[in-house]
């Protein structure tokens, strides 16, 4: 007879829903600026101070993305 680590196994169902409660952090959101002083690309997060990082010029244009369309999909 085997002895089997019964205990520490654990079958595939036990695994979290990744369908219905996602938990995991979302991708990286961060939008792409340009610096309205020296022209630099700045990419902050939602939560970020709202400066240039090469001159810390302090007004920023939102950066147009041609194409958003990834939430057709399913
Ligand atoms: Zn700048």
């Amino acid at each position: 007879m085997d002895l089997y680590p019964l205990e520490e196994f654990k079958p595939p169902e036990v695994l979290p829903p990744t369908e219905d409660g996602k938990v995991l952090a979302p991708p990286q959101l961060t939008v792409a600026y340009l610096c309205g002083d020296c022209g630099a690309e700045v990419r902050l997060k939602p939560k970020d101070v709202i400066q240039c990082r090469e001159c810390g010029y302090r007004i920023l244009y939102k950066k147009r993305t041609p194409k958003i369309v990834q939430y057709e999909a399913r």
